[in-house]
């Protein structure tokens, strides 16, 4: 089939290539010019594991294509997708001025029947009002479809390519048929494609997001009320999890969830229940529980130290919002960033992925390091803020030769607090006993 993808960030890119791997043709489309010539080059321009093989296969075959004119994009995609950003907007609510404006653009431009396919999270009525946006300059007939992304950054390629399930909303057969055929290969183990009306599957992927985003604040709020009463987390984890009704997964306590898609995903359920005149109250405590949380270190940190940390020197390991992706968007790792130079303190970091993102953002406020040990050279004190696998099994020894303490801040639950006790470290985690 012949597919136009407008948008080449995570989602899009993602979508383009896994839709060429399976025989469709596609032209991908953005306004990012230096991003566009790179992909021209055969470059790929974020991190995500898999990604590059599938790229690179797909261009040779001559499938995947990039341009920055949304013109020849639409002239040769039957369907077209919409994977473009939806930012926070100032109340709080999802901006919709790149999504709406790509579909008033389409209505001056587009010649023959199109499916146009909301893939950007968008709030319950956005399906109407992009429909609104391309009628109002053309008389064409098109439809328009919502169909939700769930692919996680870091499994993105495998998500899209094995789906647990597809959403796909719309109102008009000619749309599902397409829908459907173009979706089928992905489908085959029997995950389920379900078709429901525009408005529910907009609704759904706010529902799973915001769902998730509980889920973890509320684990959160178990591990500092377990602070409190001398209860270990991991015990509490273990014993609920088992539990068939709730589940193993998204138990994990931390400092907080981050990233470009919880974060702003709960705010705009709440802010368009709110436009309905309802007070979503649970997804206001769950924003206010994690703003809190990316920090829940930092006073353990400054008790340590006795609220003098000028001068110190921490090492931090893991600036991505997650491990296996590049992406800083809301990391827990900024905030910690802030208030310990906010402090005095000096900061070198490392991650595998994400330096290049933070070099960017906060230029020379603080160093980075080549890899994790050299980060820890003569610091004062280890903090983790992202739990990718390499940090999971370090060399406690040669932390002890590099670190002035043996210190350690655990933002993620890494370590056995055996296993670090007997190693002989000083550390704090989260929901956990302090290990002294
Ligand atoms: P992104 O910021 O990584 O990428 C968006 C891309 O759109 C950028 O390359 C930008 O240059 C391009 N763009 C902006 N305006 C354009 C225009 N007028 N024409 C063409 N291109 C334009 O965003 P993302 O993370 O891929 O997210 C896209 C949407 O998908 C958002 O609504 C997001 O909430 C949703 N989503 C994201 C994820 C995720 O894990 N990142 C998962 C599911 C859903």
């Amino acid at each position: 089939m012949k597919i136009a993808v407008i948008g080449t960030g995570y989602v899009g890119l993602v979508t383009g290539t896994c839709l060429a791997e399976t025989g469709n043709e596609v032209i991908c489309v953005d306004i990012d010019e230096s991003k566009v010539r790179k992909m021209q080059n055969g470059e790929v321009p974020i991190y995500e594991p898999h990604l590059d093989v599938l790229f690179e296969r797909n261009i040779k075959a001559g499938r995947l294509k990039f341009t920055t004119s949304l013109k020849d994009g639409l002239d040769h995609g039957e369907i077209v997708f919409l994977a473009l950003p939806t930012p926070e907007d100032e109340d709080g609510s999802a901006d919709l001025k790149y999504v709406l404006g790509v579909a008033d653009d389409i209505g001056k431009i587009i010649t023959d029947y199109k499916v146009i396919v909301d893939k950007s999270t968008v709030p319950v009525g956005t399906a109407e009002k992009v429909e609104a946006a391309i009628s109002k300059n053309t008389d064409i007939e098109f439809d328009v479809v919502s169909n939700p992304e769930f692919l996680r950054e870091g499994f993105a390629v495998d998500d899209f390519l094995k789906p647990e399930r597809i959403v796909i909303g719309s109102s008009s057969e000619r749309a599902i048929d397409l829908m459907e055929k173009l979706y089928k290969p992905y489908v085959r183990s029997g995950n389920p494609i379900i078709v429901m009306d525009e408005k529910s599957a907009e609704l759904t992927k706010y529902a799973a997001n915001s769902f998730l985003a509980t889920k973890i604040t509320f684990m959160n709020e178990i591990a500092n009320f377990c602070e409190k009463v001398g209860a270990d987390v991991d015990m509490v984890r273990r014993g609920m999890g088992t539990d068939s009704r709730i589940g193993k997964r998204f138990l994990f306590p931390g400092i907080g969830y981050g990233g470009s898609c919880f974060p702003k995903d709960v705010k705009a359920l709440y802010k368009s229940a709110k436009d309905s005149d309802y007070d979503f109250a649970i997804l206001d405590a769950v924003v206010n529980v994690n703003q809190s949380q990316k920090t829940a270190l930092f006073p353990k940190i400054e008790d340590h130290f006795d609220g003098n940390l000028k001068g110190k020197k921490i090492a931090l390991w893991g600036l991505a919002f997650k491990p296996e992706t590049d992406d800083i968007r809301e990391a827990p790792s900024l905030y910690m960033i802030d208030e310990l130079l906010n402090f005095g303190a000096k900061v070198t970091a490392f991650d595998p992925e994400a330096m290049d993102n933070v070099k960017r953002l906060l230029g020379d406020k603080i160093s980075f390091a080549e890899n994790m040990y050299e980060a820890t050279e003569s610091a004062d004190a280890l903090l983790i803020c992202t739990e990718w696998s390499i940090f999971r099994t370090p060399s406690f020894k040669k932390l002890k030769d590099n670190l002035k303490d043996p210190l350690i801040f655990d933002g993620r639950n890494l370590y056995d607090l055996d296993d670090v006790s007997k190693e002989g470290f000083t550390y704090y985690s989260i929901g956990r006993k302090d290990i002294k």
